[in-house]
């Protein structure tokens, strides 16, 4: 992939970086709020419980769409982007329009997906 695509490319993680940062220090801010708001009432108190659990799971997805992000931005600086981590195949482009962190090409995967991909993998 040329150095100008990558640069788009770079750009979309980046602008995805910088929306899911303020996203999940939002939700920790409000959730930390709400704890200092100390309410009484049971109903509230529920309400509250089941608003943090919410906010605390997106984190969780957050949190790992993180790390996807920043390793494709690692990749971007040292192996190339735009490669399958295993095969080392290019990913079509429009994969990566869809998924700019994707890792794998479409093969690669739905090997992964099945377990069968034989790489030490989350
Ligand atoms: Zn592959």
């Amino acid at each position: 992939m040329d150095k100008r695509r990558t640069k788009v490319f770079r750009d979309k993680l980046l602008g995805r970086r910088e929306g899911l940062v303020g996203q999940v220090q939002a939700a920790e801010l409000y959730s930390r709020e709400r704890d200092a708001e100390a309410t009484q009432d049971p109903a509230d108190m529920a309400a509250n419980a089941y608003t943090k659990e919410l906010l605390v799971s997106m984190s969780d997805n957050d949190r790992q769409l993180l790390n996807l992000i920043d390793e494709a931005l690692e990749r971007i600086e040292t192996t190339g982007y735009g490669k399958c981590v295993h095969c080392g195949e290019a990913l079509p482009e429009k994969r990566l329009d869809a998924v700019p962190w994707a890792r794998h090409c479409v093969r690669c995967q739905d090997l992964q997906e099945r377990g069968l991909l034989g790489e030490d993998d989350d």
